[in-house]
């Protein structure tokens, strides 16, 4: 069955099951959440995220947990030369794993990391090396860290597949990793993402094993493919365009494995609800961005 969705804000009072309602008001079966700005590390306790409440909704509603995401913050860096940011990094995860096991969620996306100081392999090791320690911290946990495939802006690790199999394997631990596949970010890094993916994903199973991929990030890119700039844009509307993402999602590899959308909000209006909507149907509305700015008057 199509697992779509988008990803959906956790704030408020509602907290966990306004995320739910959130993703429930676009039509979607799937959803991902940050449990708290995505910039910065200010999180609130358990006890007030209304996690019951939303797990009791999820039931009524029949929304299946397993296509349910959380993703970390992009501001912890598991890679950073600081060896005090690093052990920040580290518990910060740790307590975002505790989090989302408290949701009941099976995974949790997470950006590898940067090489500030600009030494990738070090980098590469340090990111394994704190997946590792968050793996022990929290043993007793079913949840998946699923490393996401980067752009490659700036010093960011993960632009290849190579890259993060070199992680995955220093990790070690294959029942506690996976991978987040973002076709922006693919696309970003060189791959022929619009013109190839079986190609694409023969290349992935050689290096990874497709099994790996435990969600997709179907977004569209506004930059031409290895441009390394990581914009994403709304769905059919960029470089890769509505049928390269619509072969991704219904690719029969990947059956089961939750999409979800980060596209750009329009002038302030989500476009889930249409992007899901174009999506359910096959049938690419050209006037979507233009129908979501005439709804500000
Ligand atoms: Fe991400
Ligand atoms: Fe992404
Ligand atoms: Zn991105």
């Amino acid at each position: 069955m199509l697992k779509i969705g988008s990803h959906v804000s956790m704030s408020g009072d509602d907290m966990y099951l306004g995320s739910i309602k959130e993703a429930l008001s676009y039509h979607a079966n799937a959803l991902m959440i940050y449990t708290g700005a995505p910039q910065n590390t200010r999180r609130k306790n358990l006890e007030d995220m209304k996690i019951q409440e939303a797990i009791t909704f999820m039931k009524e509603n029949d929304l299946d947990f397993d296509n349910v995401v959380v993703h970390a913050p992009y501001i912890i860096n598991l890679g950073n030369p600081d060896p005090e940011r690093r052990a920040f990094a580290v518990s910060f995860l740790t307590e975002e794993v505790k989090r989302t096991a408290a949701m009941q969620v099976k995974q949790i996306v997470l950006h590898p990391g940067s090489a500030v100081g600009g030494d990738r392999r070090l980098a590469t090791i340090w990111i394994a090396e704190g997946i590792k320690e968050v793996i022990l911290n929290t043993k007793e946990l079913d949840v998946k860290i699923a490393l996401e495939t980067m752009a490659g802006k700036g010093n960011e690790i993960g632009k290849t597949f190579e890259e993060l199999k070199e992680i995955i394997d220093l990790v070690d631990e294959p029942s506690r990793v996976s991978v987040c596949f973002d076709t922006c970010h693919t696309h970003d890094a060189g791959y022929e993402i619009k013109d190839n993916f079986d190609e694409v994903i023969k290349h992935f199973d050689e290096v990874i094993g497709k099994s790996y991929i435990s969600v997709f990030h179907v977004n569209d890119s506004k930059n031409p493919m290895g441009a390394a700039k990581d914009r994403h844009e709304n769905f059919g509307f960029g470089y890769l365009g509505f049928d390269a993402l619509i072969k991704v999602i219904y690719h029969p590899d990947f059956k089961d494995v939750p999409k979800i959308l980060e596209t750009p909000y329009v002038e302030g209006n989500p476009p889930y609800k249409e992007e899901i909507e174009m999506i359910k149907t096959m049938t690419f509305d050209p006037t979507m961005v233009e129908k979501l700015k005439q709804k500000n008057g």
